[in-house]
């Protein structure tokens, strides 16, 4: 038996639990792996609080990271021992996830845990922080360069957010913060802003055009908060889209686009093929100031994960939630 957190679905309702979990209920897979820590995503919190259709199977463990040991293998490329990470491949949504002791799971969809990071750190990442260089590489791939001007990054006291421009920063880029929360300021700015904007100037709705001001953007704010920053994107910019965080919905015009050459690049962790991962991995090595992540991130027990989730979802946690599901 494992502790794990259990999401159930039946005439009873929608409800998540921390539970006693039986080893023979983990599903199929060619690699087990002793879970040592896991993370709260925006879409974990959706899950636990079933406040958005991410669990697609009932019952199901949430917790779409995770770092472990692996404990059995028949996978060619994973011993016993070995240390690994999951992010996403719809782990915690239709297979068990990341938030209990013990996973099992297909062995392509892991990797390797990079050797810069202790599996605490590689959580503090997390989907949030990959995501984040995913972003990165889509904007350096479209020739997005410090020399071109600001980066404005969205939703910035978030996990994608904080991680974002924690690498933007050190790139060289200035970046510029849009945040609800101005008591955050100080936060922000110690992870590279150059200045902090109010979400409130984005979240209504705006002109087709506006004055040209950012050479890129990475926005997880969704809604009239992305068709804002197309208007407002530099000549041939480029804006990444990875979140929903304000709205599902996109009430923009095309004149961006069409009158300005500008890039909407989407961005999607869950199935992004494994080249790539393992490139957003390796650049997190490198571009991300490890130490930053003592100020982006807090550690939880499993216990403490049900009453978070309500209140990332309302924007009340800062940066990142480490999970040590052993504690
Ligand atoms: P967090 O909850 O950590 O951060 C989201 C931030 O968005 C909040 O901290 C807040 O920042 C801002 N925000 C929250 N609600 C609103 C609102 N109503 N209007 C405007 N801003 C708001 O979540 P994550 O950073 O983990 O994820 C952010 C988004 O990215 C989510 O929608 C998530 O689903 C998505 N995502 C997508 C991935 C993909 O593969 N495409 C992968 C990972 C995440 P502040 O207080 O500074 O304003």
């Amino acid at each position: 038996m494992f502790k794990g957190i259990l999401i159930e679905k039946d005439e009873a309702g929608y409800r998540a639990s921390l539970t006693d979990l039986d080893e023979a209920g983990l599903p199929e897979g060619d690699v087990t792996v002793r879970v040592s820590h896991s993370t709260l995503n925006y879409k974990d919190a959706l899950a636990i609080t079933g406040r958005g259709p991410v669990v697609r199977k009932f019952p199901m463990v949430p917790g779409i990271d995770l770092a472990g040991t692996v404990e059995h293998s028949t996978h060619p490329d994973y011993k016993t021992g070995e240390a690994v990470i999951l992010n996403g491949w719809g782990v915690g949504e239709t297979h068990w996830g990341g938030l209990a002791q013990k996973a099992r799971m297909n062995g392509n969809w892991l990797v390797p845990l990079p050797e810069q990071f202790t599996p605490q750190q590689a959580m503090a990442i997390g989907t949030a922080g990959y995501t984040a260089m995913l972003c990165v590489l889509t904007l350096e791939r479209h020739g997005v360069t410090p020399a071109h001007g600001e980066i404005l990054v969205t939703g910035a006291a978030g996990g994608v957010g904080s991680i974002a421009m924690a690498i933007l920063s050190r790139l060289g880029f200035n970046v510029v913060a849009v945040s609800g929360r101005p008591s955050e300021a100080d936060y922000l700015k110690s992870l590279g802003a150059v200045e902090v904007l109010d979400r409130a100037m984005f979240a209504a709705p705006g002109k087709p055009l506006g004055k040209e001001r950012w050479a890129g953007a990475v926005d997880v704010v969704g809604s009239h908060t992305l068709a804002n920053v197309c208007a407002t994107t530099k000549y041939r910019g480029v804006v990444t889209a990875c979140g929903l965080a304000g709205g599902m919905d996109f009430p923009a015009t095309v004149a961006p686009f069409i009158l300005r050459g500008v890039t909407l690049a989407g961005i999607d962790s869950v199935m992004c093929p494994r080249r790539e991962r393992l490139e957003a991995w390796r650049r997190l090595g490198s571009d991300l100031d490890i130490s930053k992540l003592t100020a982006i991130s807090k550690e939880v027990g499993l216990s403490e994960v049900m009453p978070l989730a309500g209140q990332l979802l309302n924007g009340e946690v800062r940066g990142r939630v480490v999970v040590d599901v052993n504690g």
